[in-house]
């Protein structure tokens, strides 16, 4: 039995060469190329321009592997969670939320995380696979769908805050990007989207080498080596020295602000001496600070600190011109504010 393949695994030229090589035109390899991206259709009999004999002849060489929105949850806020189905049966979950005029879309890179910060319920699934460039492209054309239909807008903004480290999934999330930017995917604006990563070093270089044109944010959440290597474990091997050298690297080629994410914590990184870690190491390279809320996910080993605290995170990285904004969480009640993002039904 042969193995059909993954047809949007294939670039537009060899889609054309395909056509060709099977006596038809290069530009039946256009039309499909365009059902495939733009009109994200499903399935080959989608495709009406094309012939029916065309269309069976697709289906004998491959497959569309398209994501399927299992099951949809709305929260109180209108945050919108996607549990999304995958060709092999896998499950990733995207998150929809509307602030004001906009929709943002937080996306899945990997089913489960390679990285292992222990505040986080993606953390605990383990890394089951890589995500392929098209399935992280049909989770951003769902929710582009989902936006159109519920708020009568397009989607806005794209942040790669779902499960998984985007960084240890590469080339994938880039193919993914070019896709979602090119005039026949999406057509967004790469200014519009942001990569999250945990901070991982040496691919933070290497995406200042590949000149992308995105947003990088970096969790930090702590600028202290002993206490961040406690939370994030994985980052023993990446001490902040590292991290540093790399947004300079970054800073210098893109000229691109970095945007951390925080989270404060009691008796973990609410003291005086944590806030000036982060001033310190906000004067690195232009930042902007997201303090954000803290999702419980289990036992109690974390907890939000308190009020005050946050205040005085604020007062004084102000204090010392860095801009910093407080990110209240969206779509508690169904589990699908950051780090919640395992695979749970509310
Ligand atoms: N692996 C990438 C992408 C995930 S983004 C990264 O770490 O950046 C998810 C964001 O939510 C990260 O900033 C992460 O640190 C944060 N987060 C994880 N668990 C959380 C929780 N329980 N409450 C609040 N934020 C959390």
């Amino acid at each position: 039995m042969s193995i059909k393949k993954d047809i949007r695994a294939l670039t537009k030229t060899e889609l054309r060469d395909f056509f060709v090589a099977n006596g038809d035109k290069a530009f039946r390899g256009n039309q499909v190329y365009e059902w495939l991206w733009s009109k994200s259709a499903h399935s080959f009999d989608d495709m009406t321009n094309i012939s029916k004999e065309t269309r069976q002849m697709l289906e004998t060489h491959f497959v569309i592997n398209h994501i399927q929105v299992d099951d949809m949850q709305r929260s109180s806020d209108g945050t919108v969670k996607n549990a999304v189905r995958l060709h092999d049966g896998l499950v990733v979950e995207s998150v929809l939320i509307p602030t004001g005029s906009r929709t943002t879309a937080c996306v899945s890179s990997q089913v489960g995380c390679s990285l292992d910060c222990s505040f986080c319920a993606t953390a605990r699934l383990k890394k089951m696979r890589n995500l392929n460039p098209d399935e992280i492209f049909d989770q951003v054309a769902a929710i582009n769908q989902e936006s159109l239909l519920y708020y009568n807008h397009k989607l806005s903004n794209i942040v790669f805050m779902g499960m998984g480290e985007p960084l240890m999934n590469y080339n994938n999330v880039l193919k993914s990007i070019e896709k979602i930017t090119s005039e026949e995917g999406l057509g967004m604006s790469p200014k519009r989207i942001t990569v999250s990563t945990s901070g991982v070093p040496k691919m933070i270089k290497k995406l200042a080498d590949d000149d992308v044109k995105f947003n990088l944010a970096v969790s930090l959440h702590s600028a202290i080596d002993e206490v961040r290597s406690e939370i994030m474990p994985f980052s023993k091997a990446f001490p902040l020295i590292d991290l540093k050298e790399s947004l300079e690297y970054w800073y210098a080629k893109t000229n691109s602000r970095v945007t951390y994410e925080y989270v404060v914590w009691e008796g973990i990184n609410d003291s005086k001496e944590a806030i000036q870690a982060l001033v310190k190491f906000c004067k690195y390279v232009p930042c902007k600070v997201n303090l954000i809320e803290y999702n419980p996910i289990d036992d109690g080993d974390f907890q939000q600190a308190k009020p005050q605290t946050i205040d005085d995170y604020i007062s004084i990285l102000e204090m010392n011109d860095i801009i910093v904004n407080v990110r209240r969480s969206r779509g508690k009640d169904i589990d699908a504010a950051c780090g919640q993002l395992a695979n749970k039904k509310s």
